[in-house]
């Protein structure tokens, strides 16, 4: 195999926490058939866009580890743009605006890629990557064959989509835009960047975005604002004080206390409202048992 590879990787320095400790070996695929070589070779390997919404053990993870970061060529065919899964987001909310291309200006202001995007039908602002993603070619790791799977064939939910359930890889994706004046996108993207300022920590203050998902009709940050949890700490992670659904690492956290802490967050919403919320971000690596029992309770898995 002709790929990048590097043994004993940190993972902390990739993540936007800045948590995590080593992959035993990580892949850097550059091109389709690179990547579609090692999902055929490689056994269960963990695939990792910008690492902005995981939390990544810090004992490591004993899968291989494909990062995706090189996978990053776009095309644009008349309003049709299609990227490969390690595009950074915020470079395609840019491309569509150079082109006056309306359907990802709500892109512009976080740090996933394509890949995680799609996985996780990132939205923001009134926006869904569900809106204008017409076409997948997907990676099916127990099947080990290509798929091509439509909008529908995706089942795009909230922050939800079929990668979630299946064994897939995201390889690329096609999105369809609609043409509007360019000065309409860009003012919409100026906005989008203005109303994440001071509610959301920069990426200067380490942290992996919202942490638990919004349950049905009401919003995570809400209850976890009144349950109490501001400013709570764990070990150096520490709920921000500017919003209530960020956990900021402070200094050298690690993913014990970050799952500690959202333990304490996920309790003090269940004891005042008996809602539970639902982990947005997801661990990846090996898990102490401290850790299975905390995420355990969080996924509703006893
Ligand atoms: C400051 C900040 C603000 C944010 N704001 C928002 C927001 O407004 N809206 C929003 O939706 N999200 C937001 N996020 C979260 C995050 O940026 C998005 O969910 C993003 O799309 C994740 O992409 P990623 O490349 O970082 O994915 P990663 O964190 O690397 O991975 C996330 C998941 O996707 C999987 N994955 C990644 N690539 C692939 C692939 N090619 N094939 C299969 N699986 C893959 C991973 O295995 C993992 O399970 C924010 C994060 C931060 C730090």
């Amino acid at each position: 195999m002709t790929c990048e590879m590097i043994e004993n990787y940190e993972l902390k320095k990739h993540t936007t926490f800045k948590i995590g400790g080593c992959a035993k070996r990580a892949f850097f695929p550059t091109t389709t058939e690179e990547m579609t070589q090692l999902l055929c070779e490689l056994k269960n390997p963990v695939i990792l866009g910008s690492c902005s919404n995981v939390l990544i053990s810090s004992q490591g993870i004993d899968n291989d580890v494909i990062l995706t970061s090189k996978m990053n060529n776009f095309t644009l065919e008349k309003n049709i743009l299609t990227a490969q899964c390690g595009v950074k987001v915020p470079m395609l909310s840019k491309e569509a605006e150079h082109n006056a291309l309306s359907g990802m200006e709500f892109m512009i202001g976080f740090p996933g890629t394509v890949g995680g995007a799609v996985y996780m039908n990132a939205s923001a602002h009134s926006q869904a990557v569900s809106d204008t993603c017409v076409l997948c070619h997907i990676f099916d790791l127990d099947e080990k064959k290509l798929l091509e799977l439509n909008k529908e064939e995706m089942q795009f939910g909230y922050r939800s989509s079929i990668m979630q359930k299946k064994n897939y890889v995201l390889i690329d994706a096609k999105f369809e835009l609609r043409p509007a004046p360019k000065e309409e996108i860009s003012a919409i993207m100026m906005r989008n960047l203005e109303f994440r300022k001071g509610k959301q920590p920069s990426l200067a203050i380490p942290n992996a975005g919202s942490i638990f998902k919004n349950p049905p009709n009401d919003s995570a940050g809400r209850l976890l604002e009144k349950a109490g949890v501001k400013g709570l700490k764990y070990g150096d992670a520490q709920v921000w004080m500017g919003h209530a659904n960020f956990i900021v690492n402070t200094e050298n956290a690690n993913s014990k206390d970050v799952s500690h802490l959202m333990n304490k967050m996920y309790n003090m919403v269940k004891d005042k409202y008996t809602i539970e919320l639902r982990p947005e971000v997801k661990f990846v690596g090996i898990m102490s048992e401290e850790e299975v029992e905390l995420w355990d309770t969080m996924l509703n898995k006893k």
